[in-house]
């Protein structure tokens, strides 16, 4: 038991400051919780992310409107309907718009910029893209149409996550 004498001006009782608590002046309790969580990724995405640790890229036809969609979803949003068919698209695509950030993934601030783009896989509809990054090209060289390819982890390396492709590269002879 520690007694503690603290000068009140304006309030009666007596206001615990940070320090009381570090210098250990009120009784405290340190615990680490082991907070674990997990959360389905339902069947379209779940699907998604398995095959990306294959190193393929799989999206969902609507019979209806023909549209492929990607990432894959199990409801066309056009038709009001179920999607129909799983299909593979390719891991090489088209740069729809872009950004030059200076701020990381923790909102840090970067010396070296990232380049994120919005890209439509060939194989998927029109105006159908993922988000990812660039790499192997210099901000100033990114164009809007710009010819680009995944660059995939090692297969031992990847996880069934979107990072299982490290970035898109421009493709050669664009
Ligand atoms: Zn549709």
């Amino acid at each position: 038991m520690v007694e503690v004498s603290v000068r009140v001006k304006e309030y009666r009782g007596t206001p615990l400051k940070s320090k009381d608590i570090k210098e250990g002046l009120v009784p405290v309790i340190w615990d680490r919780p082991e907070a674990k969580y997990a959360w389905a990724t339902g069947i379209a995405m779940g699907r998604f992310l398995e095959e990306l640790k294959e190193g393929r890229i799989i999206g969902r036809r609507c019979r209806r409107c023909g549209r492929v969609l990607v990432p894959p979803r199990m409801f066309c949003e056009w038709c009001f309907r179920p999607t129909d068919e799983w299909v593979y698209v390719a891991d090489t695509g088209t740069v729809l718009t872009y950004s030059v950030s200076y701020l990381g993934p923790a909102a840090e601030r970067l010396k070296e910029p990232i380049v994120i783009a919005v890209i439509q896989l060939d194989g998927a509809s029109p105006g159908m893209g993922i988000l990812h990054k660039l790499g192997e090209v210099k901000p100033e060289e990114v164009k809007i149409g710009m010819r680009v390819k995944a660059v995939w982890k090692p297969p031992e390396e990847r996880e069934g996550s979107i990072t299982d492709i490290k970035y898109f590269k421009p493709l050669e002879g664009r």
